[in-house]
């Protein structure tokens, strides 16, 4: 694989990919492209950071010169994880959306063509299929998203298939279920739910809570994208779940057991618009032909996930006293005091 570009290597799932991959002998360079936006956190990287084999770039997947830059200095291997990724968010902020996950996924294909890179993998989403109220959605089904971030990463994933088709880009798609672990930025439900109830504040659930996900632990996540950056056949989707269904009311009562607070600390509020009632997907063609296999129990992995936020309030705190559960766009972030971003070493 040699050398690896990470686009969004700061965010959630990026951070923990970078980790892994960074590892791996036949890996001799990381670069992580980042706009470090409010969900982008260079400490996420952890130990990763100080690396040889690490090199950081401070910039946006839409900056053409820059994307051209790296994929021309002997970028064999792609991982594009960087997106607006947050549904709340997208609906008074569609442009943006469209922006980074289109536009920016088209800037990186046609830079990676260019430069004839080995191998693309373009990470989605299982939210492009849109609800299903029963069965399970295959890599065959329609796209049929319904809010904004689904439609943005639904026609980012089209960019990046086109790209195959048209140029012969070697790209694969990974559609993911809900993950969960360490290092989320607290505004989607998990960390969000965890970092209030530790702090004996109250949790919002949306109309009756009934909403369905399928929660999948991020390591295996990345374990499945790695199966797929490295096995995965070029022009193909792979849908990565084997997480739990919960719905949101049954997630909440995990998380008022393992945070030691009751239903006391809930309240109900309106639905959001298209708030989809079911995710599903069958993750069977990534199991029968790359081995993946999800590791983590829902259980153990909701545990260490709280017991991390636990033990890294300062990290956190900021942002769980910050307001309710919807964040408007327009808020300020208060996150992490700014800091002296490296543009590479
Ligand atoms: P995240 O919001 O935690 O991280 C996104 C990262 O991308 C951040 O580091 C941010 O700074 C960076 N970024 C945003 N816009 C950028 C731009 N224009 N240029 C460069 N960097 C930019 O997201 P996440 O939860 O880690 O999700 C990563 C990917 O996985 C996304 O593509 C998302 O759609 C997909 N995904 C997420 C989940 C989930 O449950 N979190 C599930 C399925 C798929």
């Amino acid at each position: 694989m040699d050398k690896v570009l990470v686009t969004g290597g700061a965010g959630f799932i990026g951070s923990h990919f970078v980790k892994r991959i960074i590892q791996a002998e036949d890996v001799t360079r990381v670069t992580v492209l980042d706009a470090l936006t409010y969900a982008g956190h260079i400490e996420n990287l952890g130990t990763a950071f100080l690396s040889d084999k690490l090199r950081f770039v401070h910039g946006d997947i839409r900056d053409a010169a820059i994307v051209d830059a790296l994929m021309g200095d002997g970028t064999t291997a792609v991982v594009h994880f960087a997106a607006e990724s947050h549904v709340d968010r997208s609906y008074a902020a569609a442009d943006g959306f469209l922006s980074t996950n289109v536009l920016g996924t088209r800037v990186l294909v046609e830079a990676a063509h260019r430069h004839g890179v080995d191998r693309f993998v373009h990470v989605s989403t299982d939210e492009v299929y849109g609800p299903l109220v029963e069965g399970t959605a295959t890599e065959e089904a329609p796209l049929c998203p319904t809010v904004p971030y689904a439609v943005s990463k639904a026609a980012g994933d089209l960019v990046a298939l086109g790209a195959h088709r048209t140029l012969g880009l070697p790209a694969c798609v990974t559609r993911s279920s809900n993950n969960y672990g360490p290092y989320q930025y607290p505004e989607k439900i998990i960390p969000l739910f965890v970092t209030r109830l530790l702090r004996g504040m109250p949790v919002t659930l949306h109309d009756r809570g009934q909403h369905v996900r399928n929660w999948l632990h991020v390591e295996d996540n990345c374990a499945g994208i790695e199966a797929v950056l490295r096995n995965g056949e070029a022009g193909e989707i792979y849908n990565l779940g084997g997480g739990t269904d919960l719905s949101s009311k049954e997630l909440t009562g995990h998380l008022l057991a393992i945070c030691d607070a009751s239903w006391d600390a809930v309240t109900y509020i309106a639905d959001r618009p298209a708030n989809d009632v079911r995710y599903s997907i069958d993750w069977t063609k990534a199991r029968d032909l790359l081995g993946y296999r999800p590791q983590h129990s829902l259980v153990d992995g909701l545990a260490e996930t709280a017991e991390w936020y636990r033990r890294n309030p300062d990290r956190w705190a900021p942002l769980a006293t910050a307001g309710p559960r919807t964040i408007q766009p327009s808020a300020p972030h208060p996150l992490l005091a700014p800091m002296e971003m490296p543009r590479g070493h």
